[in-house]
């Protein structure tokens, strides 16, 4: 996680985001965990020193499609620009990625060109959107299409039923890690991804003489275990020195049903290796 301390002095933010004052974190170090910045607080700090506040929303801005989690963006009203990824928990395939500006000639004025040989009489007379004044390749391939086709085939109330699908398979998930004292949920789980760790608590009750890194090296061991079965296929993230597995579920067709396949590797992997590692200790 990087936290830039010069920016956060020059910008005397205040002192929670500080991580040296065990604060959250600014700028960098959101995603792998799925935390969100508080959006008000910067838009007004970006604000003061006229600095452009862009909103990368791109895991949670499908969510926001579910009132229940629009406070996340409190705040959002304060950006200049927005962007959200389609295709990572909104059923669109790769790559698609929305973004929004406020104020759209912000953005035309730094890339636009107007050669003769692009002119035309509709640009001129503004009855159209010149895409490429928007980005700096002049062509773009027409990903709009396909978000469209989700929309128009699962409808708001479909979007949002996946979504809370997804986030209640998550909160099962996690309930499950937090019933069982060999695991611990590392972080909180905002939406539908759950970052845990074999508990180095439980280890300790093991064998006389654990460590941290022994729970690093078991997590570790654990995830190459489960994705080497093919069956699954989780990522992982370093915390501040802690080594976590992030399961993430937000596949079209993820059912119940995978997460308890899921959650029986987990044990069987885990128990394996908890048994190895107390005959080696
Ligand atoms: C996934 C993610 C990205 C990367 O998005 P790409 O469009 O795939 O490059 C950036 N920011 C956040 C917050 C993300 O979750």
């Amino acid at each position: 996680m990087l936290h830039m301390e010069w920016l956060f002095k020059l910008l005397q933010l205040p002192k929670s985001f500080s991580f040296s004052s065990d604060g959250g974190g600014v700028v960098h170090g959101t995603t792998p965990t799925t935390a969100v910045d508080p959006l008000l607080t910067l838009s007004d700090i970006a604000k003061r020193f006229h600095m452009w506040t862009h909103v990368d929303a791109a895991y949670i801005g499908s969510a926001c499609i579910c009132l229940e989690f629009r406070h996340f963006l409190d705040g959002v009203e304060g950006a200049n620009s927005f962007s959200f990824n389609p295709h990572k928990w909104f059923l669109t395939t790769l790559d698609c990625c929305c973004l929004w500006v406020k104020n759209r000639i912000d953005l035309t004025k730094a890339l636009s060109n107007d050669p003769q040989l692009l002119k035309n009489k509709a640009s001129d007379t503004k009855k159209v959107v010149d895409y490429k004044d928007w980005q700096v390749a002049l062509s773009r391939r027409f990903r709009a299409m396909k978000l469209w086709m989700v929309i128009r085939s699962y409808g708001i109330t479909g979007l949002q039923e996946v979504i809370r699908k997804h986030v209640k398979l998550a909160k099962h998930f996690e309930a499950l890690l937090c019933a069982d004292k060999k695991f611990e949920v590392s972080v909180p789980r905002n939406f539908a991804t759950v970052c845990f760790k074999v508990s180095p608590l439980a280890l300790a009750n093991m064998v006389n003489d654990s460590s941290d890194e022994d729970s690093n090296r078991l997590t570790k061991s654990l995830l190459e275990s489960l994705n080497g079965s093919g069956l699954v296929y989780m990522t992982h993230v370093v915390i501040e020195g802690v080594y976590v597995i992030r399961v993430a579920i937000s596949a079209t067709l993820t059912e119940e049903k995978h997460v308890s396949m899921l959650w029986d590797m987990v044990q069987e992997h885990a128990s394996n290796l908890l048994a190895k590692f107390t005959n080696i200790k």
